[in-house]
């Protein structure tokens, strides 16, 4: 007997799964694989063959599950069903948060409630095909459909091999798939298995805003966080001009790389949008009547085929920009101050210097011990749960403190995390899958799903293997600070593991919003239909005729 096949008892597993807590980080996130697990294991399938389901620890202790459906008719063949199931933070849902992660409830509560709702979103409460709660779409809907999909692997439903993936922290600094990514290669030489395609299912991203199309993507964007530490002088408040604020020095990088546009790639029509900041601060860990002389910021960026190395030519330019413009503000400045009778200063150059170059300068001029000191004093010093970002931004500090012999100066570095932009677009196999896919969606279900090469969001799928990825490890290990002690990416591991992707989701609405939302017609009836399909098409010829 199925326990997840009908569209009522898929929306049961999915309220189920969404009333975990499990928010990026938090102990419910921990708790969260044992639950899944706990749920497979009453399959009669893992009752028979409990060492086919299975948890492995990441690098923090946080684990992921794996489970693993054999086909009767014996094969290699197998299919990567890709989930995670950490969710973001639930303050934005104010007077309702406590019903956050009561989906029903919520639902019922809006539905009861429509003069509390903006517009669009009292459209879909009243046409009643939607259900609200965190993590309904992002992403637990797919996880729940791969849990069906193994209930009907094992039923002997597929002629391949299904491996169901579920893993925490996609939402900070996937760490559940950093640490998956050699799991799955020495999984794969242990049970024979070989990886045709690893299907994710986050939500569709929607580029039109016409609710009737379906989308399913060949790749996901990928995204970099380029730091610039800014270095100026220190002086006191009262002989501004004796300094140069880092303050100011960082806004005017903002101002230079905020939004440009000439940073944005397109492939095939689809354009990736342009960087913006996340984090610009001083670096002052207290308040004086110093001008706050160091600071840094950190810029998203996304990519949709450029690797590092193509990145950090205009990402300096961006730095040799603000600080021509910087000397020439503070020109400008010195002269309208000594116009009205103070003192006149003479001109300065703000140097421009990748993490390398500077560590290299370092080391040779303090030797490497000295500079470890630092880096380790600065590590330290650290608040009590400290990311990787601040550990980042106070490595580059410590280094550069080492050499203010240098400043005034601006240090181009990249923080965690990395996400590489991977795409199947010009794979065939991938290509013709599509293909078929979206002729079946239309026959059965008179439904248009179309493909788009990149999904908008970043996914854990940019850690399956590709060339782009290993040709950024090198410039990426070089500019980016604490690389293989507190952050790292398995590229080794991902040279092993270069299998075709697609993402192939629900449709939902508002992901990390309150009204976050899920199409309950399209994930319980259609899209596990066509999920399914789609493992029949890959699993043809699955027994040595091909
Ligand atoms: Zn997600």
């Amino acid at each position: 007997m199925k326990r997840w096949a009908t569209e009522r008892q898929l929306q049961d597993l999915l309220c189920e799964l969404v009333r975990i807590p499990s928010i990026s980080g938090s102990a419910a996130e921990r708790e969260f694989p044992k639950a899944v697990a706990g749920l497979l294991s009453e399959m009669p399938y893992f009752r028979e063959h409990p060492e086919l389901l299975r948890s492995h620890p990441a690098e923090d202790g946080r684990e992921l599950v794996t489970a693993l459906v054999r086909s009767k008719r014996p094969t290699s063949r197998t299919v990567v069903l890709l989930s995670h199931f950490d969710v973001v933070e639930i303050d934005c849902y104010g007077e309702w948060q406590e019903h956050a992660f009561h989906a029903e409830e919520l639902t019922r509560l809006f539905y009861d409630r429509p003069e509390a709702l903006p517009d669009d979103v009292r459209a879909d409460v009243e046409s009643g095909n939607w259900l609200f709660g965190r993590g309904v779409m992002d992403m637990k809907c797919g996880l729940a459909v791969h849990m069906s999909m193994l209930e009907r692997a094992a039923d002997g439903e597929f002629d391949g091999n299904v491996l169901l993936l579920a893993v925490p922290d996609e939402e900070v600094n996937s760490v559940g798939m950093r640490a998956a990514v050699p799991v799955l290669t020495a999984m794969a030489e242990e049970l024979g298995l070989e990886y045709a395609l690893v299907l994710n299912a986050e939500a569709m991203h929607r580029p039109a805003e016409d609710d009737s199309i379906r989308y399913l993507e060949k790749g996901s964007i990928g995204k970099a966080l380029p730091g610039y530490l800014c270095y100026g002088r220190e002086t006191h408040v009262a002989q501004p001009f004796e300094g140069l604020n880092g303050n100011y020095m960082a806004a005017e990088i903002t101002r230079e790389l905020e939004l440009d546009a000439s940073f944005c790639e397109e492939v095939d029509g689809y354009l990736a949008p342009p960087p913006t900041n996340l984090i610009q601060s001083s670096l002052m860990t207290s308040y004086s009547v110093t001008i706050p002389y160091r600071a840094v910021a950190m810029f998203n960026l996304l990519m949709l085929e450029k690797t590092v190395d193509e990145l950090v030519a205009p990402l300096l330019g961006v730095a040799e920009r603000a600080a021509r413009r910087i000397e020439e503000r503070f020109a400008e400045r010195v002269k309208r101050f000594a116009s009205l009778g103070g003192a006149d200063r003479p001109d300065f150059k703000v140097k421009v210097l990748r993490y390398e170059e500077l560590l290299d300068i370092a080391n040779r001029t303090f030797g490497e011990a000295q500079v470890k000191l630092a880096i380790a004093a600065a590590a330290e010093q650290l608040p009590p749960g400290a990311d990787d970002r601040q550990a980042a931004a106070a490595a580059v500090d410590a280094i550069a403190l080492l050499c203010k012999h240098l400043a005034p100066m601006i240090v181009l570095f990249f923080a965690p995390p990395y996400y590489p932009p991977i795409s199947s677009r010009n794979d065939p196999f991938v290509n013709g899958l599509a293909d078929r896919l979206s002729e079946y969606a239309k026959e059965r279900h008179g439904m248009e799903l179309r493909s788009n090469s990149h999904h908008g969001a970043m996914l854990d799928l940019s850690y399956v293997g590709s060339e782009e990825a290993a040709a950024s490890v090198r410039q990426l290990a070089a500019d980016m600070p604490l690389w293989g002690e507190r952050y790292s990416i398995p590229f080794e591991a991902m040279e092993k593991f270069k299998v075709p992707v697609m993402n192939l989701g629900p449709f939902g609405k508002d992901a990390h919003k309150w009204t976050e939302r899920l199409n309950r017609d399209h994930a319980f009836g259609k899209l596990p239909d066509v999920v399914a399909y789609c493992l029949k098409v890959v699993f043809e010829g699955a027994n040595g005729e091909k």
